[in-house]
């Protein structure tokens, strides 16, 4: 090769070099900026939303937008509850950012045991409770709307447990029975039910949440307990999940 072949090869290669150098110093300035200012996932219906770590401990989320492992019977949008009337004018699973992820991580371990959580009911808006307590005034049965119920601050959730292909667990007696064979410390059921309550509570107080005494379906998020009530409304207008 003549001196000149041998610069001009020299050239290119250098150029070559440079080029690939700068689109490599281009794609890592892409990187940092998208790590940095858009820490974002991808909901189920393709919404693009930020990360629930990201998020403020009180920022309320739809719980279906960040895990499709949960299951919902949502009764307080069916006439199929304790009032037989529909107080929520769609099914919608909304709660604190802090208890949703205290949720995915009870579900994670349920699901290693083949189980994974089925709610009837998450956040209620206060005004709800109003309309609840409206159609059923008794404390025994509807917290007082002026107090305000835990799920009104998004730290509550009614849940039972369902296997992974969408069979119940026999928890001896409905969601929203008012009696005795609902409360934690009524022994006088058949062994699996008492196993099947045992799992469903001891799971959930390993992951911060407290159950009160006659009602084995409700469990209140310790750290979401004192927030303050709220009122806040879900659309209804897009046909999208729970
Ligand atoms: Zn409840």
């Amino acid at each position: 090769m003549s001196k000149i072949g041998l610069f001009l090869l020299c050239v290119l290669l250098s150029l070559s070099s440079c080029r690939d150098l700068s689109e490599r110093v281009v794609d890592s300035g892409l990187e940092e900026t998208e790590i940095q200012v858009l820490p974002t996932t991808t909901s189920e219906s393709g919404k693009t939303l930020p990360s629930l770590a990201s998020l403020p401990d009180t920022a309320f989320v739809r719980l279906s937008d960040y895990s499709s492992d949960f299951s919902f019977d949502l009764r307080y949008a069916t006439e199929n509850n304790f009032m037989n009337t529909r107080v929520y004018d769609c099914p919608k699973c909304y709660t604190r950012a802090i208890t949703a992820r205290a949720l995915i991580e009870a579900n994670a371990a349920f699901m290693k045991k083949g189980v994974r959580i089925r709610f009837f009911d998450c956040y209620r808006p206060n005004s709800v409770q109003y309309l609840m307590w409206k159609i059923v005034p008794n404390p025994q049965y509807v917290a007082n709307p002026v107090k305000g119920s835990i799920h009104n601050k998004g730290g509550a959730v009614d849940i039972t447990l369902e296997t992974l292909e969408g069979e119940p667990l026999d928890m001896g007696t409905d969601f929203d029975f008012f009696g005795k064979p609902a409360y934690h410390d009524a022994t006088e059921l058949p062994t699996r039910v008492l196993a099947n309550r045992k799992l469903l509570k001891e799971t959930m107080e390993h992951y911060g949440f407290w159950s009160v005494r006659t009602e084995w379906w409700h469990y209140n998020l310790k750290a979401a307990s004192s927030y303050p009530v709220e009122d806040f409304k879900w659309s209804c207008s897009m046909a999208l999940p729970q």
